[in-house]
């Protein structure tokens, strides 16, 4: 346990930070970094390792002002350094505006979700921090900075998945889109031989798609398709979807927890921040007794890939809760796990039972070597530095990026020693 008694969301990780600051002002803020050997800003808490950790000292920006600034000429918003998606789009929503895409529960931080490349679903959907458009953040000299995509074009595509190596962002510029309505409709037990046959399509058979399975039988037990409805008069949801049944009911991702904590299902229309995450803001969705691990490969491996991990059904039964698989789209983010490249992501939620769990993600990873797999920033891999690193062609340049605004290594932490800078 580090000396601050601080844990993760999910309490699989306690901080060995010896202490954490709490900045009310940018004053102190800056102050607080100038004077620090080694530090690092903290979010909401939900990677599950040591990714926001340190050995020193720990910073939340949750006791500052929080600006929420909108730009109605650039459909923009500018937002505080520790504002969580559930509260922003609460207020975009009122305002008419919109983001793209959500992950899938909003209680995270924007610049926490940003600087590890946490994503939603949908072909056409980036991940979320392909929104930022702009970032102000405290460099190690205690310096404000401000790098746009506009201004410094190639800096900030090294800077804004960041895994908080750069410094301590105060502020995000995100581009909106005007508000719109979703629904989502899911459909139970899609058989594997449709998806072999049908993969492209089902995957991009909405705006946003997720399928979830536990791997033990022939069928994908739900797919959740969350439609973008347009003016025209809504169409009736068809009752079988590639031989999928319409549920009845609504749905929890793991069948038999209890639906109350999702986004509205059946069809009900509703506003885009009520659709896009599987988990409603007024409910914590679980109480954290799991684990989660990722692995990106090309959107056209997808079906290999699935069949790839089908052989481990029986070692993952007992200790999985629930898998996802999710689709996103490319990006020019160095470090993004979407980088130049179409991805489909599996994900696996499991028990919190760490002992097994590592015994299972070599499988998991051998079994997608062929397809080149890259973890999750912000969640629990086992894969080695070098096969992370051979994944990102722009790794060199984001070194020389953390040298040049943090020469001393002020931000540098146990995690970005290991998986960037180890060679
Ligand atoms: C229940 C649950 C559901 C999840 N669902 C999804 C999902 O749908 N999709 C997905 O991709 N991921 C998902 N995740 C993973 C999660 O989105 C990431 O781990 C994300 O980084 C967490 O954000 P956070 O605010 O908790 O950041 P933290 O975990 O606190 O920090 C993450 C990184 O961000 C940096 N950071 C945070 N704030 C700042 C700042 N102000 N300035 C500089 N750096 C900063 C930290 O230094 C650290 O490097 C989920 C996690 C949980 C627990």
């Amino acid at each position: 346990m580090g000396s601050i008694h601080l844990q993760n969301w999910a309490g699989n990780y306690s901080y060995q930070a010896e202490s954490i600051h709490y900045p009310e002002s940018l004053a102190q803020l800056q102050q607080i970094v100038r004077q620090a050997t080694k530090i690092k800003a903290l979010g909401t808490r939900h990677s599950f390792n040591d990714v926001a950790d340190t050995t020193e000292a720990l910073i939340s920006l949750a006791k500052m002002e929080q600006p929420l600034l909108l730009d109605e000429e650039k459909n923009q918003v500018t937002i505080g350094g520790s504002m969580r998606y559930g509260e922003l789009c609460r207020f975009l929503a009122e305002a008419g505006y919109a983001l793209p895409n959500l992950a899938s529960l909003p209680h995270i931080s924007v610049a926490g979700a940003c600087a590890t490349g946490t994503h939603g679903s949908g072909i056409g959907n980036g991940n979320l921090a392909t929104a930022v458009s702009a970032m102000q953040l405290i460099t190690a000299n205690g310096h404000q900075v401000i790098l746009s995509r506009e201004n410094q074009p190639q800096q900030f595509a090294g800077a804004v998945v960041s895994l908080g190596g750069l410094g301590v962002i105060t502020s995000l510029t995100l581009d909106l889109r005007p508000t719109f309505e979703m629904r989502q409709l899911v459909y139970d037990n899609l058989p594997h031989s449709e998806l072999a046959a049908n993969f492209a399509d089902i995957m991009g058979a909405a705006y946003s798609v997720s399928l979830f399975t536990n791997w033990q039988t022939d069928a994908v037990e739900q797919v959740w398709l969350k439609e973008k409805l347009a003016d025209s008069p809504v169409e009736t949801a068809v009752p079988t979807f590639y031989g999928a049944t319409l549920a009845d009911a609504d749905r929890h991702p793991i069948l038999a927890q209890s639906a109350e904590y999702c986004t509205r299902q059946m069809g009900v229309a509703g506003p885009w921040h009520e659709r896009l995450p599987h988990f409603r803001l007024e409910f914590t969705p679980s109480n954290g007794e799991e684990l989660q691990s990722e692995y990106f490969v090309p959107r056209e491996a997808g079906f290999a890939a699935f069949q790839a991990i089908k052989p481990l059904a029986e070692q993952l039964g007992p200790h999985l809760l629930i898998s996802e698989v999710r689709t996103i789209a490319a990006d020019d983010l160095w470090l993004s796990p979407a980088y130049q490249q179409d991805s489909v992501a599996f994900h696996f939620t499991w028990k919190r039972d760490w002992a097994n769990v590592q015994k299972l993600l070599p499988l998991i990873e051998e079994a997608l070597r062929p397809f080149a797999p890259r973890p999750h920033w912000g969640k629990l891999f086992t894969l080695t530095p070098a096969a992370v690193q051979a994944q990102y062609e722009k790794l060199p340049a984001f070194r020389e990026l953390l040298q040049q605004y943090d020469p001393s290594g002020k931000f540098r932490n146990p995690y970005l020693d290991k998986y960037i800078f180890t060679k």
